[in-house]
């Protein structure tokens, strides 16, 4: 093989900080883990069911592009109920993920610019480089809130669009509603597309979910079943916003996913009608005592949302920190992999009781061992 058959693109992302976590964890006999992106708790029994008839009932072969009548139209009366728009259209997407590629494939030229909260969940700067994308890194620092005259500052000529993520990962952050209205104020007045992460819109612990869509009818929204309803593993998530926006997605989707996995469009259907306020319930109080637990060791802003929290390092760098705490049996992520900087580390809650108790104690004698 030849160097050269590698495309640039391949070189826009480095996955190299991450690997050296998971090689260093490779290594450790009982973790404690508190790394993972994904909910502790299982798919909803009428969940499974479904998908498992859907499958047994010949289910399996292509759905329509844009999803399967049955799941579209429920989400889309769901989305038409909570926003009203007149020009909102939604299809069936394979994943949050899968919308995010989509819309940053339809939206950047080469050369393009597009806002990026810093701290950001990982795919948003990977995917806009492969897109030909340039990120403008938009500090949020010290307190993770949106300063809209720093996003002012950052837009130029070349600026096409801005990433959003509430709640956040990695931050936890849920701005307030009036954060909220002045950047989808901002994207509108600059006529900038807005992309709206609302993965994590079910967990929301002070106050209602806002959506930047109430603001901007323009807004574009990636969402997903993943987290909501324990099932990152099946793919299926779903977008909406303008329709001339989504018809360039769904041509898209249709010549690379071509289809989010069709039995589990079905099962999605019946995920809209289970309650899991519980789980939510659960991370509440999981958020709680990690918070109380670290508080008089670590400098945390107190998340509203998801299931992260991203406290400041107590010494060294957030890399050097994080090889000491998994020496200690403890996986977390640094900061690093979210950020620019290297001073926060990522805990997720997203686990057993016992082993955020664990993960307490861990942390505690980590900050004394820097004093
Ligand atoms: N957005 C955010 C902010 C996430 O944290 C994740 C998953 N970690 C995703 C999108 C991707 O989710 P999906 O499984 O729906 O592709």
């Amino acid at each position: 093989m030849n160097d050269n058959w590698l495309a640039d693109r391949t070189r826009c992302f480095d996955s190299s900080g991450i690997r050296k976590v998971f090689d260093l964890a490779a290594k450790m006999s009982d973790p404690i883990n508190l790394s993972i992106g994904q909910p502790d708790f299982d798919v909803p029994e009428p969940v499974k069911k479904a998908a498992i008839d859907a499958i047994s009932e010949g289910k399996n072969g292509y759905a329509l592009t844009q999803g399967i009548p049955v799941l579209r139209e429920k989400l889309q009366a769901k989305v038409d109920a909570q926003l009203g728009h007149d020009d909102r259209e939604l299809f069936v997407t394979s994943g949050t993920s899968g919308g995010l590629l989509l819309a940053m494939l339809v939206l950047l030229n080469p050369g393009d610019e597009i806002i990026v909260f810093d701290p950001y969940f990982v795919m948003y700067d990977a995917l806009a480089a492969v897109a030909g994308g340039k990120v403008v890194y938009v500090d949020t620092y010290p307190d993770f809130r949106i300063d809209v005259e720093r996003v002012e500052a950052a837009i130029t000529e070349r600026t096409k669009a801005i990433v959003f993520n509430s709640p956040a990962n990695p931050t936890g952050a849920v701005p307030e509603a009036d954060q909220i209205r002045q950047l989808a104020e901002l994207a509108a007045r600059r006529d900038l597309a807005l992309i709206s992460d609302e993965i994590y819109r079910e967990f929301c612990y002070d106050g209602e979910f806002v959506s930047p869509a109430k603001f901007n009818p323009e807004t574009i929204v990636v969402d997903g079943f993943s987290k909501s309803h324990g099932m990152p593993g099946w793919r299926l998530g779903f977008a909406h916003g303008p329709s001339a926006i989504m018809q360039e997605m769904v041509k898209l989707q249709q010549y690379s996913f071509v289809c989010a996995p069709h039995p589990v469009q079905w099962a999605g259907a019946v995920a809209m009608d289970v309650d899991v306020s519980q789980h939510v319930e659960a991370y509440r109080r999981k958020r709680d005592m990690l918070v109380e637990g670290l508080a008089d060791d670590y400098e945390i802003v107190k998340p509203r949302g998801a299931f992260y929290i991203f406290p400041k390092v107590p010494w060294g760098s957030g890399m050097e920190f994080v090889e000491k705490a998994i020496e200690n049996q403890l996986l977390i992520i640094p900061g690093n992999i979210f950020s620019r900087r290297d001073t926060h580390f990522r805990i997720s809650y997203a686990a057993e009781d016992a082993t955020i108790q664990r993960g307490i104690e861990v942390l505690k004698k980590l900050a004394r061992m820097g004093r």
